[in-house]
């Protein structure tokens, strides 16, 4: 690499009691270098491949590498994989970004690999010798901007000479299935192909033709030389470049061959001075030939390298966008970010707030054992953040009218209720009292069972804010069903009356009928009924038929001020946000999550 090695400029800790930093393998590595001076700064990078939007293991993965890099006093690139022409869309590029900005915003986004502009490749000497590497891509530019693999291709290309001009890279002929056949298997080495010993200059001759567009697609590889017998599979001549007569998304029609993923992705990390290129570990088994490449171009030290940690795997949910894909494409959902898909999109909108998800990526770690992380873990980090930031609000779901005989018609009250009791700071507003209010259906019952302490026929509650109330009568319509509760107050009971303290065991909530606005509320759940939705390969089968009721509440008029970048607990029931489909005329709110997880009790009942 071309920087100079200068004193570490990485702090070696960052960390505060507010905002501790985790511990675990790769950052333990991260110290160990920071403490040598082994690079002049850590530099990780999130790599994701532009065919589909990203979800929430993504999410640990950019947790991950943004927040070694903001805790190491680092640099963090965003990088687009765009090796596949015929996969990646601009939509997925854009959603991508947004997604990543979002999930780091104010808290990592100063660390953000900045793409300098108008840059050229550029040609050095190695050894003395004129050879081909670039120096690493280094932060110029406010501009917060992803890098793109595909904006390489023209040095990976060269690199790509330059194994081929050392004898380390021929070009084949062999069809794609011949290819698999040759290469044999784990148990049984593989064979070579009959175009292996091509001379340099017809390899170079025909490679400079497959870029030229003179074959069509299939026709012929570029294949590193380097053992057909490895116990590496990944080894046995691995291909390194593939026609493609196809437009990509990026770099147009310039190209018809296009690099593989494991050349690529190790010079792209190369090429922008990489330090610690951290990945899943179905990589693993590929680190050796990311070194193997690095090391036959003869590059400048210190190459990257590769670090492995197992997927997230979430219970109840489906994170892989080959089969997310599926729920979008067939309409099982209402696209990639259908609040009750796992991808960040769907969480964001949903209403789940970005800090939760940081708090929850750090919370399970980081690891080298595959296990399953149980979505009880995510909603709970959820929970916990939307306790402290939400404003407390009334909002009744399924309005059943009571109608309060001893209040007198007309009168309103305005009371005192608090914003939210985990920060005093949030203060008090007002909301309407009346003769006639509404409350939840599940908050009365007509012949309940022991230990009911919700309103039923001669009992009394606490309605929030405001007074004791007495069932007195059960109106139904023709059919036997509820259509009002006639009710009488204690008017002595709210604060500040003489029997403000008295007593009752329930306690629920209301709005004013004639004041309480309408609101679409739609009702999230989980999506998959399944712990493990795809053990048995049809995911599709365990959807959750109620993972979305729609209900038209009752809300209290404050709401009328809700806004999309603040958080609601509806008094009772659960958390909301206003979802993107919110006008100021039709107010439209999605439940993030249930206050308590009604999950746990059922899986306990069975
Ligand atoms: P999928 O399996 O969902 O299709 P992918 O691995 O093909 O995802 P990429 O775009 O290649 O998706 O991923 C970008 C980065 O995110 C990679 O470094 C990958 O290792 C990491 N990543 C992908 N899925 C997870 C996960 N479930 N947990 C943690 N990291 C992940
Ligand atoms: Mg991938």
């Amino acid at each position: 690499m071309s920087t100079p090695k200068s004193e570490p400029i990485a702090s070696p800790s960052t960390a505060t009691a507010a905002d501790p930093r985790p511990s675990d393998f790769i950052r333990d590595i991260v110290t160990k270098h920071v403490a040598e001076g082994k690079y002049p700064q850590i530099h990780s990078r999130f790599p994701p491949e532009p065919n589909g939007y990203l979800h929430i293991g993504h999410a640990k993965s950019i947790c991950l590498n943004f927040g070694i890099a903001r805790e190491f006093g680092g640099v963090c690139n965003l990088r687009m994989d765009d090796t596949n022409p015929t996969k990646e869309e601009v939509e997925y590029v854009d959603s991508i970004t947004a997604d990543v900005k979002w999930l780091i915003d104010g808290w990592a986004d100063d660390r953000l690999g900045l793409k300098p502009k108008g840059k050229s490749p550029e040609t050095s000497t190695v050894n003395g010798k004129p050879d081909f590497y670039l120096p690493p891509v280094t932060k110029t530019s406010t501009n917060v901007e992803s890098f793109y693999a595909s904006d390489y291709f023209d040095q990976i290309y060269e690199y790509a000479v330059q194994l081929t001009k050392r004898g380390l890279a021929y070009v084949d002929d062999l069809s794609a299935e011949d290819t698999d056949k040759y290469r044999g298997a784990p148990d049984r080495p593989g064979k070579e192909s009959p175009f292996r010993n091509r001379s340099i200059e017809e390899n170079l001759d025909l490679f400079t033709r497959m870029k030229n567009g003179e074959f069509p697609d299939g026709a012929r590889t570029l294949r590193a030389k380097i053992d057909m017998s490895s116990p590496n599979i990944w080894l046995r001549d691995p291909v390194l470049y593939r026609i493609r007569h196809a437009e990509h998304h990026h770099t147009g029609n310039k190209w018809c061959i296009y690099p593989l993923y494991d050349f690529a992705h190790c010079l792209s990390d190369y090429i922008e001075g990489i330090t610690h290129s951290i990945c899943t570990l179905e990589f693993e088994v590929h680190r050796p030939l990311y070194d193997w490449i690095l090391e036959n171009l003869n590059l400048p030290r210190p190459l990257p390298h590769q670090y492995e940690f197992a997927k997230l795997i979430p219970s109840y949910m489906i994170v892989s966008k080959r089969k997310l894909i599926q729920l979008v494409n067939e309409k099982i959902v209402s696209g990639w970010d259908d609040p009750r898909l796992p991808t960040i999109s769907g969480i964001r909108r949903r209403g789940v707030t970005a800090e939760a998800v940081r708090a929850f990526a750090y919370h399970i770690g980081v690891t080298k054992y595959v296990s399953m992380t149980d979505i009880a873990v995510f909603e709970h980090a959820i929970r916990e953040d939307l306790n402290k930031r939400s404003l407390r609000r009334l909002a009744v779901l399924r309005p059943i009218k009571v109608v309060i005989t001893n209040y007198p018609d007309g009168k309103v009250e305005e009371l005192d209720a608090v914003n939210n009791p985990e920060d005093p700071a949030a203060g008090t507003r007002k909301i309407p009292f009346a003769r006639e209010l509404y409350i939840d259906h599940d908050d009365f019952m007509e012949t309940p069972p022991p230990k009911y302490f919700r309103l039923r026929p001669g009992g009394e509650v606490r309605l929030k804010y405001a007074y004791i109330i007495k069932c007195n009568q059960v109106i139904k319509d023709a059919n036997g069903k509820i259509t009002e509760l006639h009710c009488t107050a204690d008017l002595d009971s709210k604060t500040g009356g003489a029997t403000a303290g008295r007593k009752v065991k329930g306690t629920i909530h209301w709005v004013s009928a004639a004041h309480a606005l309408d609101a679409e509320v739609r009702l999230y759940d989980r999506l998959f009924t399944a712990p493990e939705p795809d053990a048995d390969g049809d995911f599709k089968k365990h959807l959750n038929p109620h993972s979305l009721e729609i209900v038209t509440a009752k809300c209290e008029p404050s709401l009328k001020e809700a806004k999309s970048d603040r958080r609601y607990q509806f008094e009772r029931l659960a958390y909301f946000a206003l979802d993107k489909d919110s006008t100021p005329e039709k107010l439209v709110f999605n439940r993030t999550i249930t206050l308590k997880d009604t999950w746990a009790k059922e899986s306990q009942k069975t």
